[in-house]
């Protein structure tokens, strides 16, 4: 059976139903294709740390409503140091005069609370296809997929938000600039003896980054532990107790040790992004245009901005029935990328940096958290970051009227200008943490 649609999104993850949701609610006619996420060993082995400005955009959909706080924990400070070293750093919310730092939200959850949201507004104009794409082609100007159970669909527009595999970047012969990050992320549940206080803890590690996310239990924590792959075949293989004595460790900043809720599952990870993410009508986005390492906790931050970028471009094109060709979808394209590479390049550095046992580097690496630790500065720019109020940050009021295009161009010349001012400031950084550590 062939279906029509104006926008067809490939993928029903996070990132493609926050999107479709944004299209169905600018009235266009939307076919959704994609398959249930996999089933966890418990929900909570998959949790997202959201930043502000996704929580901000999450409740213009209308979808953080639909969590009704199941699954969401605030968090009201951070914590980051390495093992056996005095150095840390902390955030906290009183440091930048915000309510919270951000909300720790079960994967599951979320996608539940999308597809409410959908089901809510009843679209008339709207098909999910349960199924897979198997084949992509461009038909006289319009997007064609076949899919697995028979079915095709032509759209004006398409966006793939297949995930880092993705098919349609495969079909368009689109290249990825890749690097193995050479370590697996092993996620689960754990119960400590003490309380987390809400508290995001990291702790790197020779062989890899153990991060606590609280939940909302005061005493259970998701954990993402980034592990070389070899040691994280071993670390599979413990049992219970082992596991919990290596966590607890690694972790080395106390809270007990642990006891394990959940069954770990594993996540290979890379460091990939997409060479194009554009074409005539059709944009690439979330993590089938960029996978960075989960140490940030950016993914899907950096997936739902594509998505109120993207979406305030197709409002302000389709509105006029101007069709959004490759030309007109360069400039969303070039600031997208620039921050997915920024993001992807900055990680993969930090995760070198810190992945290693060369002495002189963990002096220096100690040394510099410290000084971070007391620059207001550096520690404000740090939590802007992490909060999202960055270039792309979230905005209802501009969400709500129609883009100005010469306000988009001034925010693209913004990012340039942002990254300008940061790159200007790092020797003057350089040199002041120099002379802090000679003066030592
Ligand atoms: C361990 C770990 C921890 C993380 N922690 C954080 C964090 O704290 N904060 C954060 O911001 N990010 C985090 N991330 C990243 C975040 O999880 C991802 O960026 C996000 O889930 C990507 O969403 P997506 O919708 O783009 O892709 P996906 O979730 O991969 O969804 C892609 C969808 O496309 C479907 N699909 C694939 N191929 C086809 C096809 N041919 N036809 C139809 N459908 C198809 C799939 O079935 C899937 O439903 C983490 C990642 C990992 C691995």
């Amino acid at each position: 059976m062939l279906q029509e649609a104006e926008i067809t999104v490939i993928g029903s993850g996070l990132v493609g139903l926050s999107l479709t949701i944004d299209l169905i609610k600018q009235g266009y006619k939307v076919t959704l294709i994609g398959q249930p996420s996999p089933e966890l060993p418990n929900p909570a082995n998959r949790v997202v740390a959201l930043n502000l400005s996704s929580k901000e955009f999450l409740t213009a959909l209308g979808a953080w409503q639909n969590l009704e706080n199941q699954g969401v924990t605030p968090y009201y400070s951070m914590k980051v140091w390495e093992k056996d070293q005095a150095g840390y750093l902390e955030f906290k919310n009183t440091d930048v005069n915000q309510e919270v730092l951000g909300y720790n939200v079960v994967n599951s959850y979320l996608e539940k609370a999308l597809w409410k949201t959908i089901e809510l507004l009843n679209p008339q104009d709207f098909t999910y296809i349960e199924s897979k794409v198997s084949q992509y082609q461009k038909l006289q100007g319009k997007h064609f997929v076949s899919l697995e159970n028979g079915e095709q669909v032509i759209s004006t527009f398409l966006v793939a938000a297949d995930g880092g595999n993705s098919f349609i970047r495969k079909a368009l012969n689109i290249g990825v600039n890749r690097n193995e990050y050479s370590q697996t992320a092993i996620t689960c549940v754990l119960e400590l003896p003490e309380d987390h206080n809400n508290t995001c803890y990291q702790s790197f590690h020779k062989n890899g980054i153990l991060a606590y996310l609280p939940l909302s239990n005061s005493k259970q924590v998701s954990i993402v532990w980034s592990l070389n792959n070899d040691i994280a075949d071993i670390a599979l293989n413990f049992d219970a107790d082992e596991f919990c004595q290596q966590v607890y460790t690694c972790f080395h900043k106390g809270l007990g040790v642990p006891k394990l809720i959940s069954k770990p599952t594993a996540f290979p990870l890379a460091k990939q992004y997409a060479q194009e993410i554009v074409d005539d009508n059709l944009a690439i986005i979330g993590d089938a245009a960029h996978t960075i390492h989960p140490l940030a906790g950016q993914g899907v931050n950096l997936g739902f901005a594509d998505v109120w970028t993207l979406a305030d471009l197709i409002r302000e094109y389709y509105r006029r029935n101007l069709g959004l060709d490759k030309n007109k979808l360069a400039q969303w394209a070039r600031s997208r990328k620039t921050k997915a590479v920024m993001l992807s390049e900055g990680m993969f550095l930090i995760k070198n940096l810190y992945c290693n046992d060369n002495k002189a580097l963990t002096f220096i690496r100690n040394q510099a958290l410290s000084f971070a630790n007391k620059q207001d500065f550096i520690k404000t720019k740090l939590i802007n970051f992490a909060l999202g109020f960055n270039e792309d940050k979230y905005s209802l009021a501009s969400y709500n009227h129609e883009l100005d295009l010469d306000k988009q161009k001034e925010n693209s010349l913004g990012v340039n200008q942002e990254l300008k001012n940061t790159l200007e400031q790092l020797p003057n950084l350089a040199s002041k943490l120099l002379n802090s550590f000679f003066k030592k």
